[in-house]
């Protein structure tokens, strides 16, 4: 795949803001105790990060895809994206048609 210069810069420039920003939560994380970690982790599971509504989880060839029941918003467990980005054509159809209404 070719890319303009711009579009690799972009890349760059993302990748510095979120290991500056990573840095810094993690910097947090560790002065926070292990109880307040576990109270966070009670209060938040399987809850929108974005609206705080119940997520719905559904499993789509071994990806299970949580789905905001309220906003709408999509969630990924650490490598489904990729995952997802390996899939055919249309089995990505069939992931959507799922979500339709
Ligand atoms: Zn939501």
């Amino acid at each position: 795949m070719v890319s303009k210069p711009s579009e690799r810069e972009e890349e760059y420039f993302a990748r510095i803001e979120f290991e500056r920003r990573k840095k810094l939560e993690e910097e947090k994380h560790r002065k926070l105790k292990e109880e307040d970690k576990k109270r966070l982790k009670e209060l938040h599971y399987m809850k929108c990060p974005k609206c705080g509504m119940e997520l719905i989880e559904i499993d789509y060839k071994g990806i299970k895809v949580d789905k905001c029941s309220e906003c709408e918003g999509v969630w990924l467990d650490p490598g489904e994206l990729e995952a997802i980005s390996r899939f055919e054509k249309t089995n990505l159809d069939k992931l959507f048609s799922v979500f339709k209404k």
